[in-house]
C-alpha cells in the first residue's frame, strides 16, 4: 500500500450535536478513485478502479488479506464507502452524501491517501 495522491473536494457534515466535520469526496467524472474508510478507526484509503489488477472487484474483495495502515485490523471487515460512512476522532459514525452537483475545479485540492490495490 502506497500514499497516492488523489483530487478530491471537501464536503462538511453534520451529525447529532456537531457540525462543520471536514469530509472530502472524489467525483466520478473526474477519475475512477473511489475513497474508502476503515469504520474501526476512521483511516481513508483509496482504490483507483481504472487499475487493471482491481477491475471488477468489490471493495471487500480488493482488500482481501490486506489491514489497516492505521489499526491493523482487517480491511475486509471494516473497509466502508467515504464520506457515505465516516468516524469522527471521537468515535461516533456519520454519513454524507455528496451532492450531485459538481462543485468547480477551483474548488478541488489534492489530498494524499493510501492506496488500496
Ligand atoms: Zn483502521
Amino acid at each position: 500500500m502506497k500514499p497516492r495522491k488523489v483530487r478530491c473536494y471537501p464536503g462538511f457534515a453534520s451529525m447529532l450535536g456537531r457540525c462543520n466535520i471536514e469530509v472530502f469526496y472524489t467525483v466520478p467524472e473526474m477519475y475512477l478513485n473511489k475513497l474508502f474508510t476503515c469504520i474501526e478507526c476512521g483511516e481513508i484509503v483509496v482504490i483507483d478502479f481504472e487499475n487493471p489488477n482491481v477491475a471488477g472487484k468489490t471493495a471487500d474483495q480488493i482488500a482481501g488479506d490486506a489491514v489497516c495502515p492505521k489499526c491493523g485490523k482487517p480491511l475486509q471487515k471494516t473497509i466502508r464507502p467515504y464520506p457515505e460512512n465516516f468516524r469522527t476522532d471521537d468515535g461516533q459514525i456519520g454519513h454524507f452524501e455528496p451532492d450531485s452537483i459538481i462543485p468547480p475545479d477551483s474548488e478541488s485540492l489534492v489530498k494524499e491517501f493510501i492506496e488500496l490495490s
